[in-house]
């Protein structure tokens, strides 16, 4: 095989969310099946230097890598795709390249040079993406950008790629992730809107090698044949890509139009087999499963309505699904408003009763507070299958200590900073950084020790002693109060080994009854579902059975 890492670029036409972070994993996996060393990276247009002070409602779940980075969900779907880490290195936005530049400005680093949004800024992107090449080794790096082609806001990397392309055109491919619509009383799938996205990349000095489909159906061979000629794509490179039950099968439906050899030979590489039959079975254990068991997730992000849900809790959803299938079922998943809990005790007994167990996942602030832990309580007294992440963590640790432990009004201080039992509080290192006002990138992130005590379900479901999850928040269990909950019957049955914050909950005579500190669906993967979420859904198969 040739020398030097290949990149793919991969661009968006016609509308957003479309799916292009799916299909740049898709084919990463594709490539890495054929043995191929592949990666992926984001470029996100925003000005945010990271993905950390987004609102989930706004922008979809923040993901967290193993070193540190706050970033846009669609690392989170090359992890799950590739099975692999996906490092700090292989994220970045408008604002981290342009804060870099200014930074590189202000230290003379451009030697008194007229510093320009070109060439400096798309000359940091390519160094940026060359450094992922070095550090990854990968053979393919699929590059995805941000937006539309069309947009003014992803021009300058439009720009880096089209650099890239010129200084080594035997190396880069683009790829147009485009929309066919039909619309309803036309009854026709509509090219047009992919011929302007086309126009609009070739303004920018790209010509797409290939073009993936989306629409509800396939492209039927006249279509194909349409577009080629406005696009100047050869038919064979346009994939289809219709809509799909399971976002899993996208690799195989791409490898039924041969997509990864297709790359090679494009490349100049021989072809090669793929192996995706672990791939395989794994979707077909997803798609046929069809026995439900009904997993709640009381939050707050409810906000505008269902569409965003998905997206603002899509770790967390990914992970039951990955543990669903593993025992061949299938997680309904019902979305619980914990604001209609705080006065309606009723509401909780009707919608938390008719679950299989519940959920609370990371949070932020005071709304929706008192409402999650009522249905916590209500998931302790009455041996519901409880899993807590981070905030749901922290309000279990605030429900035990005002209920068992008789701390009335215990509480975290990030809601109530006057309270007399702060069994959650503020280490002193992030009370600087919340004094001095520095919000962004400041939380406890990323990957972080744990040892597990014996005897405990973490410990069980782990098999290991010391295992690595992934952080985010800023407020903590309060070690001063570790005794008193103890002796109530708080089990502390994960401790940070060198700070000895406690990390993970559990408590006697329940089920299952877990609240993490970290957040372990960042880590779950379809390929490897997280233990932590394969032994809770196994506690609510059980607790089914045994109604
Ligand atoms: N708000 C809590 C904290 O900052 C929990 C954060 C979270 O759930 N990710 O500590």
């Amino acid at each position: 095989m040739p020398k030097g890492p290949r990149f793919i670029f991969v661009i968006g036409g016609v509308m957003s969310g479309i799916g292009k972070g799916i299909a740049s994993a898709s084919t990463a996996r594709i490539l890495k099946s054929k043995g191929f060393n592949t990666t992926c990276v984001k470029i996100d247009p925003y000005l945010n230097v990271d993905a950390g002070t987004m609102n989930p409602v706004e922008h979809g779940e923040v993901f967290v890598t193993e070193d540190e980075m706050e970033t846009d969900q669609d690392i989170g779907n090359f992890e799950r795709y590739l099975d692999e880490n996906i490092l700090s290195d292989n994220y970045m936005t408008s604002g981290a390249v342009y804060l870099a530049v200014i930074e590189n400005e202000r230290s003379l680093k451009y030697s008194g040079a007229c510093v320009q949004p070109i060439p400096h800024i798309p000359e940091e992107v390519i160094r940026r993406l060359n450094l992922v090449a070095k550090k990854t080794k990968a053979d393919f790096i699929l590059v995805e950008i941000g937006g539309t082609a069309g947009e003014y806001e992803n021009l300058l990397f439009l720009e880096a790629a089209r650099m890239m392309h010129l200084k080594s055109p035997e190396s880069v491919m683009f790829m147009l992730i485009s929309y066919f619509p039909i619309p309803s009383k036309i009854g026709e799938m509509k090219t047009k809107p992919t011929q302007h996205a086309v126009r609009a990349l070739n303004s920018a000095g790209i010509q797409p090698d290939f073009i993936i489909a989306r629409s509800i159906v396939p492209l039927d061979e006249p279509r194909k044949k349409k577009l080629s000629i406005f696009c100047n794509v050869r038919p064979e490179d346009i994939i289809s890509a219709p809509d799909i039950d399971n976002i899993y099968q996208v690799p195989l439906n791409f490898e039924k139009e041969n997509l990864g050899n297709k790359i090679l030979k494009k490349f100049g590489i021989q072809e090669r087999k793929r192996d995706l039959e672990e791939w395989g079975k794994m979707v077909k254990r997803a798609t046929s499963s069809k026995k439900e068991i009904n997993i709640g997730i009381v939050g707050k992000y409810f906000g505008t309505g269902k569409f965003t849900l998905s997206d603002s809790y899509l770790s967390v959803i990914e992970a039951i699904k990955h543990a669903c299938w593993s025992f061949s079922v299938q997680p309904n998943i019902l979305w619980l408003d914990a604001e209609v809990y705080e006065n309606n005790p009723a509401k909780v007994k009707e919608e938390l009763g008719a679950l299989d167990g519940v959920i609370v996942p990371g949070g932020f602030g005071t709304r929706g507070v008192e409402g999650k832990i009522k249905a916590i309580n209500f998931a302790r007294k009455n041996k519901k299958p409880y899993l807590g992440l981070c905030y749901g963590m922290q309000l279990a640790v605030i429900e035990f200590a005002r209920n068992v432990a008789g701390m009335t009004g215990a509480h975290t201080t990030e809601v109530n900073k006057k309270t007399k039992y702060p069994v959650i509080d503020l280490m002193s290192e992030q009370k600087e950084k919340v004094f001095a006002g520095k919000m962004g990138g400041t939380m406890r992130l990323g990957a972080y020790a744990c040892r597990l005590k014996d005897k405990t379900i973490a410990r069980k479901a782990y098999g290991e002693r010391t295992i690595y999850e992934r952080h985010r928040h800023r407020y903590e269990f309060n070690n001063a109060l570790q005794n008193v909950l103890e002796a109530k019957g708080l089990i502390t049955s994960g401790i940070n080994p060198e700070s000895g914050l406690v990390e993970i909950i559990e408590l006697k005579d329940h089920p299952f009854f877990m609240g993490t500190q970290f957040h372990p669906e960042f880590k779950s993967r379809p390929l490897d579902p997280h233990p932590l979420f394969r032994e809770f859904i196994k506690s609510c198969l059980n607790s089914r059975k045994s109604k």
